[in-house]
């Protein structure tokens, strides 16, 4: 049965309000199941189960998996989809006051969702920003988004660049709203972010890289001495004399600086600015 049927057994109605647009194209379940190149060795978290038809090709991966699922009402068909499979656990929880680690008894592990997308910044901090870090995600999210995540510098933004200290996304699949029921109002992609298992820039500490990446962003469109310098509370004329120092022009706007550039600037104003 398709989410819909499953759905309609119980009489219940998709919750816009949890981010319940689900898959039910096969093809695009398997692109997403291959993408995250799953062996039965691995431990797979899964965000937002749903009505488990991409649970199922997890499952069937002979990965363990374990998923992650807020809205109560949909555990009893998840419980019956998943009736014939030992290597699954079905958590009820809001994922983003979950222990991830302790989820996944703190083993190596990936992350493969379909998201909903009100949390698609929300747990791409909380996934990335902590110390025990999936190896490898394949998410589901908004074209737009999946676009800001890849993109080079000239349109880099605050999320752009947090993704790429953590890690190499690439996008694996542009997805019509037809391939979900209901309908989504906009496209989406299905991501790939392969996490570097070690640091990829060399920075005094990943607080003070996103305080002053924070600061550069912190104005839109303004010449970057401008947002630094707003930003980290310095005169305009320090603040051009410090990226300068990192060797980089400060008229130039935030959003065309590398990743390899905000680490030299983050190196300049740790020495400089205390
Ligand atoms: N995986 C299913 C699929 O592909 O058809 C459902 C995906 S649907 C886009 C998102 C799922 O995430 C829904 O089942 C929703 O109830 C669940 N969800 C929403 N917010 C959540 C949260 N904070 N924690 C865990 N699950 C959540």
């Amino acid at each position: 049965m398709n989410p819909k049927q499953l759905l309609d057994t119980l009489q219940l109605q998709p919750k816009k309000s949890l981010g319940q647009n689900f898959l039910h194209d096969p093809g695009i379940l398997d692109k997403i199941v291959q993408a995250a190149e799953l062996s039965p060795q691995d431990t797979v978290l899964e965000v937002g189960p749903g009505t488990g038809a991409l649970t199922v090709r997890l499952a069937q991966s002979g990965a363990q998996v374990i998923a992650v699922e807020v809205d109560d009402r949909l555990l009893p068909i998840l419980s019956d989809q998943l009736r014939d499979f030992s290597n699954v656990r079905v958590v009820k929880e809001d994922i983003l006051n979950a222990d991830v680690s302790a989820l996944v008894g703190g083993k190596p592990y990936s992350v493969v969702a379909n998201l909903p997308y009100y949390i698609t910044s929300a747990i791409l901090r909380q996934l990335l920003e902590t110390s025990h870090k999936p190896q490898r995600l394949v998410l589901t999210i908004q074209y737009e988004v999946a676009e800001r995540l890849v993109a080079k510098p000239g349109d880099l933004s605050l999320l752009g660049v947090s993704v790429q200290f953590y890690g190499k996304p690439s996008i694996v699949a542009r997805l019509n709203p037809a391939v979900f029921w209901p309908r989504p109002e906009v496209d989406s992609a299905i991501i790939r972010i392969d996490v570097y298992q070690q640091p990829r820039y060399e920075v005094p500490g990943e607080q003070e890289f996103f305080r002053v990446v924070r600061a550069g962003f912190s104005q839109k469109r303004k010449q970057l001495k401008n947002s630094l310098g707003s930003g980290l509370g310095l005169s305009n004329p320090v603040a051009a004399a410090l990226i300068t120092s990192a060797g980089i022009d400060p008229m130039r706007r935030a959003e065309t600086l590398s990743l390899d550039e905000w680490a030299a600037l983050t190196q300049v104003v740790a020495v400089k600015v205390k």
